[in-house]
């Protein structure tokens, strides 16, 4: 299989939910298909933060007919890493996991995908990259320092220190909530007038109750202009101010990789989301052959694809395969 031996029909870069669903559709059309993930398997879910419990029902996360039972109204992320496992072992896929794939060469039914162990051979190629392992970056001054997290991972470490929480979605708000929990003393620096409108329906009142009573405090229309050891400096609508600060979480959201995707010779949109040009039925891009799967697919607009309403790309996409 190694060394270019053997040419897959089809190679599917990253294995999260999406890239399990090409997978599973190559599976059930008789397509031979290699999975090359460059973490564990649905890495993006592992890295969320531990305690994290998804917005969707179960139901709505499932692929390949395998039944997804929670305990709970809604999944958790450990229940989600256990039932793709299933789902993966289930359907027999073919997966290689800790090799990132650096560049895709050659054409349509002649790439080869370069990895930093290896390459392949493969007729046509899915890139299911996601958009989670790229943090948008607050650009100020003191970003580097290590107090500064763009991932959460869980509240512990933060018990009864000073925390900036930074952002208005769903992460901030569960980040900021969490905190709270555990003593800590959480400020909130949102950017906009008010808190994102699609918050969970179920979180809504508590940080809003939270905010209004004080035990969080918030400051809208403000940004975080410098980050210190010891302070953070904030603009706000009365002026600048500063805040004694141990802690920065800036939950600022996640962008795909525009470097990886240029690179292979998919183009961007000139909008203002950045979108990868491809088509909107066969998911095909400007490269023949070569086809982007799962929330990759809206470019820096992270806000509209889930795992929920684009799992269906793996039946569209392997429908325009087989009339290639
Ligand atoms: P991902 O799951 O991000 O998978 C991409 C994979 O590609 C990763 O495993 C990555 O390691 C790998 N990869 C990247 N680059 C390379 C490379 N060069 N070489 C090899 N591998 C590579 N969606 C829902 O539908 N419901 C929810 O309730 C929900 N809750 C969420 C909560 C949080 C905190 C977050 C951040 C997202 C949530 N989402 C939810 C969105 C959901 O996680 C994503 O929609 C889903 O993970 C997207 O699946 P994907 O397969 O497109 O991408």
């Amino acid at each position: 299989m190694k060394n270019g031996r053997t040419t897959y029909d089809v190679l599917v870069i990253g294995a999260g939910p999406i890239g399990l669903a090409c997978g599973i559709e190559a599976r059930r059309r008789n397509i031979s298909h290699l999975i090359v993930e460059k973490g564990c398997l649905v890495n993006s879910i592992y890295h969320y933060p531990t305690n994290m419990t998804f917005f969707s029902t179960s139901d709505r996360l499932e692929i390949g007919n395998v039944p997804f039972i929670s305990h709970g109204n809604k999944p958790t992320r450990r229940e989600a890493l256990e039932y793709y496992r299933r789902v993966a072992g289930s359907w027999k896929l073919n997966i290689r996991t800790y090799e990132r794939v650096m560049d895709v060469t050659g054409e349509f039914s002649n790439f080869r995908v370069v990895t930093e162990k290896d390459s392949y051979k493969a007729k046509v190629v899915i890139v299911a990259t996601g958009y989670y392992d790229n943090p948008n970056m607050l650009d100020i001054p003191g970003e580097e320092l290590s107090k500064v997290r763009h991932y959460y991972d869980g509240p512990h470490p933060y018990a009864n220190r000073k925390v900036a929480v930074i952002g208005a979605a769903n992460s901030a708000v569960d980040v900021a909530l969490e905190l709270y929990r555990v003593e800590a003393d959480v400020t909130m620096i949102i950017r906009e007038s008010e808190l994102w409108e699609g918050i969970k329906y179920w979180v809504k009142p508590d940080i809003e109750n939270r905010i209004k009573e004080g035990s969080i405090m918030a400051y809208f229309n403000s940004e975080v202009t410098r980050i210190a050891e010891n302070m953070i400096e904030v603009k706000t609508p009365k002026g600048m101010i500063t805040l004694d600060n141990d802690y920065v979480m800036a939950m600022t959201g996640y962008h795909f990789d525009f470097y990886f995707l240029t690179k292979i010779g998919v183009r961007l949109n000139d909008d203002q989301y950045r979108t990868p040009v491809c088509d909107s039925e066969t998911y095909e891009t400007n490269r023949k052959g070569i086809f982007l799967a799962g929330v990759v697919c809206g470019g820096m607009e992270t806000s509209k694809l889930f795992i929920e309403n684009s799992r269906e790309h793996a039946m569209k996409i392997f429908d325009s395969i087989e009339k290639i």
